[in-house]
C-alpha cells in the first residue's frame, strides 16, 4: 500500500505498530504535493522542511511513549487559520506577507496531539465564495475530470478549496476548514470526501480570520466519516479566548460512528425539493433514505417552512458582518500598505483597500455597508435577523419529531470554471442546502454517497441538533457503510 493511501486511522495504527515511521510518512506526502500541487495550487505556502523535522519529532515522542493521538499524521491547514511565524493570506493579497505572531486555537490543540502540518491550504479570498475562484493565489483544480470532457477545468468548490483538493489527490491525509454557509461540506461533495461542520461553539474561533462571526465554524476534512471524527476530537473545545466557545466536554466522536442507527427518526424536509433539481441529486437522496431505512431509521417527512428565505437571509448576515471584520484592513496593522508619498489616512485607506481586495470581497463590503447604512438598516438586516430566528425555530420544531436530518449537500455536481462562476447570484445558489445550517448553529456532515453520470461525485448532507454531532456521525457511517464509495480522483498520489 502507498503511504498516501492511509486513512488517518489506519496511519495512527501502523505508526503504532512500527510498519511506518511519521518521517516516512510525511516524505511521502511531501512528494505528493511536489508532484501534484504545481498542477492543482492546493497549497499557497509549503512548509516541508519544518514538517520532516515535526515528524522526526513524533517519532522520537512515540518512541519515548508519548504519542498523541495524532502524532505523526500529516494535515493541510486553511489558510484562514493564524500560525505562528508561517504566513497566512486569507486568500488575500491585501494579507500578503502576514506572518503571524500567535497560533489559532484549532491548530494549536492539532499541535499538540502531534498533527504535522504539510502547508496551508488555499480558499477564497476571506473565505467568500463556493469555487476557490476568488483567491488571489490563483484557482485550485479539483483533482476529478468528467468522463466525456476530462480537459474542463473543474473546481474543487469553495471556500475551503485547497483543503477538499489536497485530502482527495492524497497530498495530505486530513485538513483544517472553516464553514460560514457551505464552504467545508460543499467542497467536501464536489471532491468525494467527508467534511463536517460541527455545532456553532464547539470549536475555537480564537485565531481564525473572521468572515461572519455568528456564521464561521471551524471544521475537519478526510477521506473518511470516522478520520473526521478523530480530527474533530482535537479541533474541539472551549477556549476562554473565544467567548462564543461552548463550554462542554468533547466526546468520542469515532466511538459515535459505529452506533446502530436503528430506532432513529430521520427527517426528510419537503421544502428541500427545490424547482431544477438534477434528476441525479433527487435519485441520490432517496438511496440514501432508503439504506437509513434498510439500517432500520425510519424516515419522516417534515417541514422547515422558512427554508425558502434562508438563502437571501445568509446573503444578507454575512456580507454585513464582513464589512464590519474586514473594516480593520486598512494599511495600518497587517499586509499590505499602498501610500503615496502626500496620502493622508484616509487617502492610504482607500489606496490599500482598493489595491488589497478582490472585486467578491468589494463586492461584498458594499452590500454589507449598504445593508447596514441608516434607513436600510430596518429593511434589510434587522429583517434578515427576524427571519434567520424563524429559520432556527423551523429546526427546533423538527427536533421534536426527528433525530437527524438527510439531505442532498450541493444541488450539483463540481461544476468547470467559467460555468456561471462569473454571475454572483448564480454562484450564490450553490449554498441553498448548506447555509440553513449556519443561520441555525447547527452541525453538518457531507458524506460521498455516488457518482453523477459524468462519474464526479456527489454528496448527502446530514444535519443534526446542536452539539449532537455524534447522532450524525452515526448516521453519516450509516451512509459511508452503505455507499461503499471506492471511486477515485484521476489526479491524485500513487495513481
Ligand atoms: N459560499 C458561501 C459564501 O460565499 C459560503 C462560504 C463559506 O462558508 N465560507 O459566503
Amino acid at each position: 500500500m502507498h503511504p498516501t493511501d492511509f486513512t488517518i486511522a489506519g496511519a495512527v495504527a501502523a505508526l503504532e505498530e512500527g510498519v511506518i515511521s511519521a518521517e516516512e510518512l510525511t516524505r511521502a506526502h511531501v512528494a505528493a504535493i511536489e508532484a501534484l500541487n504545481p498542477k492543482i495550487n492546493a497549497l499557497i505556502t509549503v512548509t516541508a522542511e519544518h514538517a520532516i523535522e515535526a515528524a522526526r519529532a513524533s517519532d522520537a515522542k512515540r518512541a519515548r511513549g508519548e504519542a498523541g493521538p495524532l502524532e505523526g499524521i500529516p494535515l493541510a491547514i486553511k489558510d484562514l487559520f493564524c500560525t505562528e511565524g508561517v504566513q497566512t493570506t486569507a486568500g488575500s493579497k491585501i494579507l500578503d506577507g502576514f506572518i503571524p505572531p500567535y497560533e489559532s486555537t484549532v491548530t494549536a490543540q492539532l499541535k499538540r496531539d502531534g498533527a504535522v502540518f504539510l502547508g496551508k491550504a488555499n480558499l477564497d479570498e476571506f473565505a467568500m465564495g463556493s469555487s476557490n475562484l476568488t483567491s488571489a493565489y490563483g484557482a485550485v483544480l479539483n483533482p476529478w475530470s468528467r468522463r466525456n470532457d476530462p480537459d474542463a477545468r473543474l473546481v474543487p468548490g469553495g471556500s475551503s478549496g485547497g483543503s477538499a483538493a489536497a485530502v482527495a489527490a492524497r497530498m495530505v491525509l486530513g485538513a483544517t476548514g472553516t464553514d460560514t454557509g457551505g464552504s467545508i461540506r460543499q467542497p467536501a461533495a464536489f471532491c468525494g470526501i467527508a467534511g463536517i461542520k460541527p455545532t456553532y461553539g464547539r470549536c475555537s474561533r480564537f485565531g481564525i480570520v473572521a468572515y461572519a462571526s455568528s456564521l464561521d465554524q471551524a471544521g475537519p476534512f478526510a477521506r473518511t466519516v470516522e478520520d473526521c471524527a478523530v480530527l474533530l476530537r482535537s479541533m474541539a473545545g472551549h477556549d476562554p479566548k473565544d467567548s462564543t466557545s461552548a463550554d462542554r466536554a468533547v466526546p468520542d466522536f469515532a466511538a459515535a460512528c459505529t452506533r446502530s442507527v436503528k430506532g432513529l427518526r430521520i427527517g426528510v424536509p419537503k421544502e428541500y425539493h427545490i424547482d431544477g433539481m438534477p434528476a441525479e441529486i433527487e435519485k441520490l437522496w432517496r438511496q440514501g433514505l432508503d439504506w437509513l431505512r434498510d439500517a432500520g431509521a425510519e424516515i419522516v417527512e417534515i417541514s422547515l417552512p422558512h427554508a425558502g428565505y434562508a438563502l437571501p437571509t445568509y446573503y444578507i448576515v454575512a456580507p454585513a458582518e464582513a464589512s464590519s471584520n474586514l473594516a480593520r484592513y486598512d494599511g495600518v496593522r497587517f499586509g499590505l500598505r499602498a501610500a503615496e508619498k502626500e496620502s493622508d489616512l484616509r487617502d492610504l485607506y482607500e489606496r490599500t483597500r482598493a489595491a488589497g481586495f478582490g472585486p467578491e470581497v468589494r463586492r461584498r463590503i458594499m452590500i454589507g455597508t449598504y445593508v447596514l447604512s441608516a434607513g436600510y438598516y430596518d429593511a434589510y438586516y434587522l429583517k434578515a435577523q427576524k427571519v434567520r430566528a424563524l429559520i432556527a425555530r423551523d429546526f427546533r420544531e423538527a427536533w421534536s419529531k426527528v433525530d437527524a436530518i438527510l439531505a442532498p449537500a450541493t444541488p450539483s455536481a463540481a461544476f468547470a470554471e467559467g460555468e456561471g462562476s462569473d454571475d454572483p447570484v448564480q454562484m450564490y445558489l450553490n449554498d441553498v442546502f448548506t447555509v440553513t445550517a449556519n443561520l441555525a448553529g447547527l452541525p453538518g456532515l457531507s458524506v460521498p454517497a455516488g457518482l453523477d453520470p459524468q462519474g464526479l461525485p456527489l454528496g448527502l448532507q446530514v444535519l443534526g441538533r446542536p452539539f449532537d454531532e455524534e447522532t450524525v456521525f452515526a448516521v453519516g457511517a450509516a451512509i459511508e457503510r452503505a455507499a461503499d464509495f471506492k471511486a477515485l480522483p484521476g489526479m491524485r498520489a500513487g495513481a
